[in-house]
């Protein structure tokens, strides 16, 4: 009797667990509507949302028409990689490219400004005269975009000072500088003729790469180990900035979507707990509903919930106590087990969680909790894409309030450029977000908005960036 009232309580925090992370397709377009709402404020002054809504001054995306030879340098973490792309004026969709890798030795991301970028800027030089540079003959300036994942206050599209570091760097001398005119001074400084032609943030790339290949692409959302979206919006509505010249009446926002917020958004206990225990606490409160970073660590918290309140799991186990300790691919790999015996699950506890011996029925519990947290981070993902495709009036129902129905608006085809190991390598997850695009847009919809993957936003895109904004042509 005990043991059964025990399963009873393990059955009561599954529900409560479904409960609390249910995302009915109503809900879901209370969260569209928030989006668009937060988007507007972010949009009309400076901090009136928690939308940042950062204007990029990217008002020129390459269209496929670019020739030449161009450099990008990606720095983002613990690694910079920089790349040589080849364009042949003819819009291709495998971009052939040369990328070399580089990991930043511990002691140049606490050092200073100078010794970082001298770093940089002689791997950078070592990579270009390693190979044969076809614009070297043709005596014209090396192009190069800077993709610098940091929060940035941009300028102008080739320039943008550090707000504050994040990911472990701490380097003093460099919070308030220009980050572009600090790569530039080092390739200066080590004599490489090389211009950093635009600054940009690796959302930013990703719409670049899906409007090369695809011009009716409109939005770019990553989500990866973080979560963030860009999109093109048209000059006139961007009212923070009253007055601001763009040569094709729009520019690409950086939203900083993963701090979004709002009441609609399926909270649980755990949730708030992860929260709590985070280094940036009340910050980027839809990534930690939705990203690679967090969704492990989510189930691991049910799962000690339920190793506390029974005895399902065993006896405690240590492990399951510490933070992270449950990647999000190893969650994702107990999700998608199709054996019958749930064999992954019960190898993933015991190796990562040293939880042995756990029959079927709590094996299929835990991929139980994975699917639910999964399903609410794809769903709430899908619902933040279609606030954007409502804030620009491509989400079908802008005619509703004209009078028309919406049989008659004539839909135009929208592509949202997308990438993120999330979205790439997990199949559940990249299929509840499109079943979820699908519920809220209405099918007939749904047909004209189409996610397209890309590659390499942050690297190719910087590239293709600085070929849009090459001082040849
Ligand atoms: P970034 O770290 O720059 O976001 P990616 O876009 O490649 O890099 O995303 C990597 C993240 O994607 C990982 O941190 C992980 O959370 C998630 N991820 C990668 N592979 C898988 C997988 N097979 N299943 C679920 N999540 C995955």
């Amino acid at each position: 009797v005990e043991r059964r009232s025990k399963w009873k309580r393990v059955l009561r925090i599954l529900e409560e667990l479904e409960a609390a992370c249910d995302t009915p397709v109503k809900r879901l377009r209370q969260v569209v509507d928030a989006m668009a709402v937060e988007m507007h404020a972010g949009l009309a002054s400076e901090g009136g949302s928690k939308l940042k809504m950062i204007l990029t001054y990217v008002d020129n995306l390459p269209n496929g028409s670019e020739k030449g030879t161009f450099y990008a340098l990606d720095l983002g973490g613990t690694n910079f990689r920089v790349l040589r792309v080849h364009l042949g004026g003819q819009r291709s969709l495998s971009l052939k490219h040369d990328v070399e890798m580089q990991p930043i030795p511990q002691n140049l991301m606490t050092g200073t400004r100078e010794d970082l970028f001298d770093f940089i800027a002689s791997s950078l030089k070592e990579f270009v005269e390693k190979a044969n540079d076809p614009d070297q003959l043709a005596a014209r300036r090396r192009e190069l975009g800077f993709t610098f994942s940091f929060p940035v206050k941009q300028t102008s599209a080739s320039s943008g000072a550090l707000i504050k570091w994040t990911k472990g760097f701490s380097i003093e001398n460099m919070v308030g500088r220009d980050a572009a005119e600090s790569l530039q001074q080092a390739i200066d400084r080590i004599g490489l003729d090389m211009r950093v032609s635009v600054l940009i943030n690796d959302t930013v790339g990703t719409l670049a790469v899906g409007h090369y290949q695809d011009p009716d692409t409109v939005a770019a959302v990553i989500i990866g180990t973080g979560t963030n979206a860009c999109y093109l919006e048209r000059t006139d509505a961007i009212i923070k900035c009253q007055g601001i010249f763009t040569t094709f009446g729009r520019m690409a926002i950086n939203m900083e979507w993963g701090n979004f917020w709002s009441s609609h958004l399926p909270r649980t206990t755990y949730d708030v707990d992860l929260d709590a225990d985070s280094p940036n606490p009340n910050e980027q409160g839809f990534e930690k509903m939705i990203s690679g970073m967090y969704l492990g660590d989510i189930v691991r918290r049910v799962i000690l919930k339920i190793s506390q309140e029974s005895d399902v799991f065993g006896p405690a186990s240590t492990l399951l106590s510490m933070p992270f300790k449950l990647r999000t691919p190893l969650m994702a790999a107990m999700h998608e087990d199709s054996s019958l015996e749930l064999t992954e699950v019960a190898r993933i506890l015991e190796d990562i969680l040293e939880i042995t011996d756990i029959p079927l029925k709590v094996r299929k519990l835990v991929a139980k909790i994975c699917d639910i947290v999964t399903r609410r981070a794809a769903r709430l993902a899908a619902a933040g894409i279609v606030g954007i495709l409502k804030k620009i009036g491509r989400d079908g129902t802008s005619g509703i309030a004209g009078g028309r129905s919406r049989t008659n608006i004539k839909l135009k085809r929208t592509v949202v450029a997308i990438e993120g190991g999330l979205y790439t390598s997990y199949t559940m997850f990249r299929e509840y977000l499109h079943e979820a695009l699908v519920e809220i847009l209405g099918e007939e919809i749904a047909l004209h908005v189409i996610l397209k993957p890309t590659d390499d936003g942050s690297g190719i895109g910087a590239a293709l960036l600085a070929a849009s904004y090459s001082s040849y042509d």
